[in-house]
């Protein structure tokens, strides 16, 4: 049996979000090609994009699950309190994919916004 991609990204998803609490909260995929990774709060749940994260490095799937992953932790969009956490618990902020991340929201810090259409 070969571990795909797909199901690696799945454990380490599971990984991550149980070493930072979030072990009440569910991992999916989606099919979007607009955000690599969405939150829900209210049903507790994470979603990533397969169609952007199947085709992309290490690297960038493991900044989305720590992007994503800061939003469940703070309950808000990408404020300040968000951008902190996001950085404590390790993200880079250099591949931040978000669609609906406005430039006069981006905290201080961000350096760039990558979205793809
Ligand atoms: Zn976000």
């Amino acid at each position: 049996m070969t571990a795909s991609v797909e199901d690696v990204t799945s454990l380490y998803a599971r990984d991550l979000m149980d070493r930072h609490g979030l072990t009440d909260w569910r991992f999916e995929w989606n099919d979007s090609d607009e955000a690599a990774g969405r939150c829900y709060p209210d049903l507790q749940l994470i979603t990533v994009s397969r169609a952007i994260l199947l085709d992309t490095a290490a690297r960038n799937i493991r900044e989305t699950l720590l992007h994503e992953i800061a939003h469940a932790l703070t309950t808000t969009d990408h404020t300040a309190r968000w951008w902190n956490r996001f950085r404590k618990i390790g993200g880079e902020g250099y591949w931040l994919m978000n669609n609906g991340m406005a430039k006069s929201s981006r905290p201080e810090g961000v350096i760039s916004t990558q979205s793809r259409s």
